[in-house]
């Protein structure tokens, strides 16, 4: 079957229908297009796990806290549509605006604790559009499974909480974060990066495994771990830190020990361009 585009919520409610009835399990890979290797290792988790896979494309305004930041934010359609077809997608839903927001939606979601730090702390509003956009997809979707990247562990743990708080029956897969060959995660946002920039990237991921380097060497102390992820990203002076901690990698609370796994997680400008990464270190 080829990929099939679904601009409206009642078709797609209707097609789905149809696969459900046929016994299909729902595989949904939410996702705000410029599609890269990342998103294609979600869609094909989906695929091995589900008879039918569905990848949203919808850039969120609601989740923008920016209105430039949502007018330059990448969009490829066409290269989109290609990349889902060769990933075996059964359907797109692409809906406009006014499909997922014909008016102001007066309910608001909002995932207390986890969203307060980190990404939370400046782009007040963000994780809200977030939760909102997720609950209304999958109450369109009704998935069995829902697919989100580790990439975003904060995003990934609210809506782990939020599934969890609000008894949605779907099963969230988390999928570890897929590289660049430097090291560097692939992100939409990587796009927006000039050739040297996109070079100098590469320090964001070796400061996560210094960071991660010292876990594994026993670190104890919070403060060490992130002296050492500091000391890589201030040899890179076009890099300028926005946060770097080290959390708990279910309530993304700071941790001043480390008794356990941690997750340290990092935010920073790099020519105008603000990437987040992350890594996961330490045993149970
Ligand atoms: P986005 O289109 O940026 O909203 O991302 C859609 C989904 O793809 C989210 O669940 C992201 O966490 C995930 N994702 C983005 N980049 C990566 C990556 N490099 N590795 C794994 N997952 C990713």
């Amino acid at each position: 079957m080829s990929t099939e585009v679904v601009y409206s919520i009642a078709d797609l409610r209707i097609r789905l229908a149809e696969m459900r009835a046929g016994g299909s399990l729902i595989g949904l890979v939410p996702t705000m297009g410029a599609l890269h290797e990342g998103h294609l290792r979600l869609m094909e988790r989906a695929r091995d796990a589900n008879r039918t896979v569905v990848v949203s494309i919808f850039v969120n305004p609601a989740q923008f806290n920016e209105p430039l930041d949502y007018e330059r934010y990448p969009r490829s359609f066409e290269d989109d549509m290609e990349i889902c077809e060769s990933a075996d997608v059964d359907f797109i839903f692409a809906p406009p605006i006014e499909e997922m927001y014909p008016d102001e939606a007066f309910t608001s979601i909002s995932v207390a604790k986890i969203t307060e730090q980190l990404c939370g702390s400046s782009r007040l509003g963000h994780f809200d559009g977030v939760a909102l956009v997720v609950l209304k997809l999958l109450h369109i979707v009704q998935p069995d499974r829902v697919y989100f990247g580790e990439k975003d562990a904060q995003q990934l743990a609210m809506i782990q909480r939020m599934v969890l708080d609000l008894n949605v029956p779907v099963e969230v897969v988390p999928v570890p974060t897929v590289r660049d060959e430097d090291g560097v995660a692939f992100s939409s946002r990587n796009q927006l990066l000039s050739g040297s920039d996109r070079a100098k990237a590469a320090a964001i991921h070796r400061s996560l495994q210094a960071a991660a380097a010292a876990v594994d060497g026993g670190a104890k102390e919070a403060a060490a771990v992130k002296r050492a992820a500091a000391a890589v990203l201030d040899a890179e002076p076009a890099i300028r830190v926005e946060y770097l901690e080290v959390v708990d990698p279910v309530t993304m609370q700071p941790v001043a020990r480390i008794d356990g796994p941690v997750r340290v997680a990092l935010a920073v400008w790099l020519g105008g361009v603000r990437l987040i990464d992350n890594v996961l270190a330490g045993k149970a």
